[in-house]
């Protein structure tokens, strides 16, 4: 990977394989589920209460057995089984770090693999989601954008990592015993920040936090979901109109010319596209800042005048700036800028008033760190010959 990446790169796009035979009912929109409870045979006179049934044992109990559904006949029971399965992305590996973070490797529908992040923090967790297996743009600095198997994630597929992380922290209320909503969650924040340009994926990821934040089921707050784009300006909008979540944007830069270097895509939508789309976006307020995500790497982004640059750039946009120490991977062409650069940058953003947070790498023992994610498969893979081999094209 060279420092001037094009936009895109030569990927191989997956064809993806859909599943034979039973549905997934995790992973359905309400809409979704009530056709299909529908054509399994559901009266249509019962659709909405079927719905509501089935909704909350899959979604609020989080359970994957026909037979607890106690509140439906066995007959309901039996045909719903022959019809449906309740199932997440199949757990490969799980590795935890020494400061507790802790990374799920899942291989989905074809054999490919994405990675989750959970990360726990003081009385709150965070679940970094995957959008895509790999990604199409070509960022200099990320892990992710070097891998060339690219397939966007089903609803079923995002949703499922989320499904997957209360599984293994044990946190689905136990039927009969209340809803469970009280205290603090170990999974309490999602941020879309996993592998893949979520905006490259909109109508997936867009249902897939609608099933989140459905009141009767996960129950997450669209302020507890974060989505990262590389700037993807077309979509920006509709992000604050059909999933009014937080946004971040992975900004990096201060000019365009270096912009172009390290987020290919800028040369699409340059630094001013994207800041008018940031300024209008609908939902942006000062309670509900954008927030300006900017990796620090030695001699290319980190100057003085970057940081007064930042500061202008950013006028009118309720904001804050996320600084990110660069974390390595095996032949990055950046190094990490050190600490008193990090600091200082960090103080004229201050001082300007904007809320400017050094983030704390996790997990880099077992490489979850931003930017380090990329299938253990498909780092140990020898050959693009080989990968498309494995990917039967
Ligand atoms: N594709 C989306 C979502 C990924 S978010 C996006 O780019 O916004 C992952 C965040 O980590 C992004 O801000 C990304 O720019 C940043 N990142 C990527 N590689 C990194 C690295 N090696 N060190 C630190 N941050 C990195
Ligand atoms: Fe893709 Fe985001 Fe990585 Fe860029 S930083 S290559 S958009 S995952």
């Amino acid at each position: 990977m060279t420092a001037t990446a094009p936009i895109t790169q030569d990927v191989l796009t997956i064809p993806r394989k859909l599943p034979e035979g039973a549905k997934n009912l995790a992973g359905m929109t309400r809409e979704q589920m009530r056709e299909a409870l529908i054509e399994a045979g559901t009266p249509q006179k019962q659709a909405k209460m079927r719905l509501n049934q089935v909704w909350q044992w899959v979604y609020h109990w989080g359970v994957t057995d026909f037979d607890v559904m106690t509140n439906l006949s066995k007959d309901y029971r039996k045909m719903l089984s022959e019809n449906f399965v309740i199932e997440r992305p199949e757990l490969v590996t799980k590795l935890v770090s020494e400061d507790g973070t802790r990374k799920y490797l899942v291989r989905i529908a074809g054999g490919h693999e994405v990675e989750i992040v959970y990360i726990p923090e003081e009385g709150r967790g965070t679940l970094c989601v995957s959008s895509q297996v790999g990604c199409t743009l070509t960022c200099s600095f990320c892990h992710t954008g070097t891998q060339k198997l690219v397939r966007n994630l089903t609803a079923s597929e995002i949703v499922g990592q989320i499904m997957l992380a209360r599984d293994d922290l044990d946190e689905w209320p136990e039927p009969g015993t209340g809803t469970g909503d009280d205290g603090p969650r170990l999974l309490s924040n999602i941020v879309l920040m996993g592998m893949g340009e979520p905006l490259y994926n909109f109508e997936n990821v867009r249902d897939a936090m609608k099933i989140t934040m459905d009141g009767e089921g996960i129950a997450l707050g669209r302020r507890r979901i974060t989505l990262s784009t590389s700037g993807v300006v077309p979509e920006i909008a509709r992000t604050a109109e059909e999933i009014g979540c937080l946004l971040a944007v992975s900004f990096h830069a201060t000019t365009d010319e270096v912009r172009d270097k390290l987020v290919p895509v800028n040369k699409k939508w340059n630094i001013e596209t994207l800041l008018d789309a940031l300024r209008e976006y609908p939902k942006a307020t000062n309670s509900e800042r954008i927030t300006f995500e900017y990796v620090m790497l030695d001699g290319v982004n980190d100057t003085f005048e970057d940081a007064h640059r930042l500061v202008k750039l950013l006028d009118g946009i309720p904001a804050k700036v996320n600084l990110i120490p660069f974390n390595e991977w095996p032949g990055a062409p950046y190094k990490r800028s050190s600490n008193n650069r990090i600091h200082a940058f960090a103080r004229i953003l201050m001082e300007a008033g904007y809320a400017s947070p050094i983030r704390t790498p996790r997990g880099e023992d077992i490489m979850a760190a931003c930017g380090q994610l990329k299938s253990a498969t498909e780092r140990a893979r020898k050959s693009r010959a080989q990968i498309e081999a494995e990917a039967g094209l």
